[in-house]
């Protein structure tokens, strides 16, 4: 429910922005949650200041023309997004695939601000892309086309401007092209403009695992206010990509058991649990699909081609894939099956009513913006290795990474209790990462 306050300022960002649907979704769910914040202190509602925070600063949108290995000139979108620089440069990934458009990137971004301030690190929020579908492209393709891209991104960027990372479709290697081409184009040995990249080329360790991680980590504790633990539990991972295979790692790590995970093609089960080696080889080496898994694991493994992955009894998903990849239908299934708790380690992938169900059903649910802010928060730990051109061990980045996520957990458990809601981290979440961009857009004028 939206306070009366707020309805003509949500009717604003649908008027402004149409046909933006996963924008209005994701600005719906946190306004929902300021009617308390207004409710408690009015001066939030003053000043347009909830309306400035809806509107990104600055928004680019450029062509990015390539050439095929086959010499077809192929034309594809891009997009930045720079959402809110008011806690430091923008900060957030870049997408490539074929159905980012430019709301895409503002659900996207509009996420980033509140996640990146509940890290309560020196960041921004933005988000970047392109409809390019990098899906059986070759390596040279993939390497002219992140050149095209960031031969016009490059303008807009710097280590105190605009700092992209990864996100679907834009890992280690599309990261390194882009960082070659701006460093051509700069001629500045510039580390800190990109983040996720390689441990030879300025990396961070950690930073690979860390949204899986730190999604595990944010549940682990949650799950420690309960007296429960992964420890022996069953557990969901739905996608197949950078996210869910270190989740899987770390759930492994903590005595759990993934018994399923997906693709777009559809799902595994293995009862004897996924074996990650297995996946990692076939994910990260040879880039192939989920049925490749279950094709090597005859034994124990069955392929499901396009089912839902929530229809498997667990005690624990981990949503790791995409948006809105988990309906009402698919909440109601989880919950009469027993689950525990929902961690979503990939941006907004419960649709609202399914978000509703879980609530409803009192299990945990811990929402992308607190569970998955793991990922940027080492991108921010890479970001001050590279300004003090330091590395650091695994074991010391890990260690700090657990603590930020350990905070970012309380405090949304603090903020969440504090407003009439223990529990409920979704309104934590929002309400913490609101106030403090909020107070810190008011300190600095109207910007
Ligand atoms: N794309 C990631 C996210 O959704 C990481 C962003 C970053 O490291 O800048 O948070």
């Amino acid at each position: 429910m939206l306070d009366e306050k707020l309805e003509p300022i949500y009717a604003d960002v649908l008027r402004r922005n149409p046909g933006e649907d996963e924008f209005h979704q994701a600005v719906r769910e946190v306004l929902e949650s300021l009617g308390a914040v207004i409710a408690k202190h009015p001066r939030y509602a003053e000043h347009a200041l909830i309306e400035r925070i809806c509107e990104p600063e600055r928004q680019i949108i450029f062509r990015v023309p390539w050439v095929t290995d086959n010499g077809e000139v192929q034309i594809n979108r891009g997009f930045r997004v720079q959402f809110n620089s008011v806690l430091g440069p923008f900060k957030g990934g870049l997408r490539f695939h074929p159905s980012v458009m430019l709301g895409t990137v503002k659900f996207l971004g509009f996420e980033q601000v509140f996640k990146n301030a509940l890290t309560g690190m020196p960041i921004g929020g933005g988000k970047g892309g392109s409809d390019f579908d990098p899906k059986g492209r070759s390596n040279g393709e993939i390497m002219r086309f992140c050149q095209s891209f960031m031969t016009e991104l490059s303008r807009h960027l710097g280590e105190h401007t605009d700092v992209p990372a990864g996100d679907i479709g834009v890992g280690r290697r599309e990261l390194g092209y882009m960082f070659g081409q701006y460093k051509r184009m700069s001629n500045r040995y510039e580390s800190g403009v990109l983040t996720g990249k390689g441990l030879t080329w300025g990396g961070s360790r950690v930073r690979t695992e860390a949204t899986g991680y730190g999604a595990v980590f944010f549940v682990e504790r949650a799950l420690a206010t309960r007296k429960q633990g992964f420890a022996g539990k069953k557990v969901l991972v739905s996608g197949s990509g950078n996210v869910a295979i270190y989740t899987i790692e770390k759930i492994h790590q903590l005595g759990g058991r993934v018994i399923a995970c997906s693709d777009s093609s559809g799902y595994v089960v293995d009862n004897d649990g996924i074996d990650l080696a297995l996946l990692k080889d076939i994910k990260e080496t040879k880039r192939g699909r989920i049925s490749d898994y279950a094709a090597a694991r005859r034994a124990s493994a069955t392929f499901v081609p396009a089912g839902r992955i929530w229809d498997v009894p667990a005690d624990i998903a981990m949503p790791s894939a995409t948006q809105n990849e988990l309906n009402g239908q698919d909440a109601r299934t989880l919950v009469k099956n027993g689950v525990i708790a929902v961690g979503e380690g990939a941006n907004m992938p419960s649709t609202p009513e399914a978000v509703r169900v879980f609530q409803e059903a009192g299990i945990i649910f811990a929402p992308g913006k607190a569970a998955n802010a793991g990922g940027v928060a080492t991108s921010a730990l890479e970001m001050q290795q590279n300004a003090s051109r330091d590395s650091w061990t695994f074991e010391v980045t890990e260690q700090k990474l657990g603590v930020i996520m350990n905070s970012i957990h309380d405090r949304c458990a603090e903020v969440a209790e504090e407003y009439g809601s223990p529990g409920n981290y979704v309104l934590g979440a929002n309400v913490a990462g609101f106030l403090r961009v909020a107070d810190a857009m008011d300190a600095l004028g109207v910007i």
